[in-house]
């Protein structure tokens, strides 16, 4: 019986696994089309300071509104494009249309721009931001790569290189998902990373009452600080998580408790009217309780 439920789930499996692989192929054809046709969008998540409250910057975020399955998330297709190594020209689209946009909005404002494991492979890399930044005319301090630990993965001579090629072109880079990766602490003391960005994992249930999250992002707030890094406190969704990581000195602070990621409108609109976080109301409303 056990060998027949065996071949049972063997056949069943062998079906999905044909159906994944055809999924995956009809995605990235898809995805290739989105790329040439406008199909492809980036949406805006505020970043905001943790003692001024004012936005600092904005994360850019990739969105795919798909023809026939509607929005899906870039949990979905960013893999496809890496599998297929069309994110290499995802990527560049994704750098000359960020810098772009950050054009129009004033000069205190950055933009962070995920760039993947391949990306970061690439040697054209450099001259891809270089341009990018050329073509919109902004400052290159004003964008900042979020990189993860997977590209630690190789540690060779050319991740090394690659960093200090980024430094010179003079962009600002952070860690992002950091804690989840591969970790060793060693490339923290060679990568010269400007901001640390903690991990919603960590963020999650991080409250005052104590809590083994909290402990973790303490010490990375401290080993941050010591670093000279800033720091982003990632997916702050309510207020005893937003309490806890201003508690920590987490210099910044990202999530739904802020803002979602916005349209591009919709985020020129925040910068105009200032950030009114929507930890106001409750916020306001458990002071008078
Ligand atoms: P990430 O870089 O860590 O981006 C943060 C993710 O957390 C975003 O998901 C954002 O919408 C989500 N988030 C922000 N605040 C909250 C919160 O309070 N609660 C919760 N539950 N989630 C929050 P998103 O947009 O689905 O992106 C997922 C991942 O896809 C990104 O993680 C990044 O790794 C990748 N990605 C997105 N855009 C790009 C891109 O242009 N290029 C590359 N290479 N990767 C991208
Ligand atoms: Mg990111
Ligand atoms: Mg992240
Ligand atoms: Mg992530």
């Amino acid at each position: 019986a056990a060998k027949d439920g065996g071949r049972g789930r063997h056949h069943f499996y062998a079906a999905d696994l044909h159906s994944d692989a055809e999924e995956r192929r009809q995605l990235e054809q898809d995805l290739r089309d989105a790329l040439i046709h406008g199909g492809l969008e980036l949406y805006y998540q505020p970043i905001v300071h943790t003692s001024t409250e004012r936005i600092t910057g904005f994360e850019a975020l990739l969105r795919w509104n798909h023809p026939e399955r509607g929005p899906l998330s870039p949990g979905k297709f960013i893999p496809i494009a890496e599998d297929s190594g069309l994110i290499t020209q995802i990527g560049e689209w994704v750098l000359r249309t960020a810098c772009h946009d950050l054009s129009a909005w004033p000069e205190g404002i950055r933009v962070a721009v995920n760039v993947s494991a391949l990306q970061f492979a690439n040697p054209n890399l450099p001259a891809i931001i270089t341009s990018a930044l050329a073509a919109a005319q902004i400052e290159p301090s004003r964008v900042e790569l979020e990189i993860t630990e997977s590209v630690f993965l190789n540690d060779d001579a050319g991740t090394d290189a690659m960093f200090a090629a980024l430094k010179r072109v003079g962009v600002r880079l952070a860690l992002d998902d950091f804690g989840t990766g591969y970790s060793s602490l060693g490339y923290l003391k060679k990568a010269p990373f400007d901001k640390i960005k903690i991990d919603q994992s960590f963020v999650r249930g991080a409250t005052i009452a104590g809590s083994r999250n909290g402990a973790i992002i303490a010490s990375i707030v401290s080993l941050a600080e010591a670093l000279g890094m800033e720091t982003t406190a990632e997916g702050v969704e309510t207020l005893d998580e937003l309490d806890f990581v201003r508690m920590q000195g987490c210099s910044h602070i990202q999530g739904f408790i802020y803002e979602q990621p916005l349209s591009l409108a919709q985020a020129t609109k925040k910068l105009g009217e200032g950030i009114t976080a929507i930890a106001r109301g409750p916020r306001a409303a458990r002071a008078v309780r």
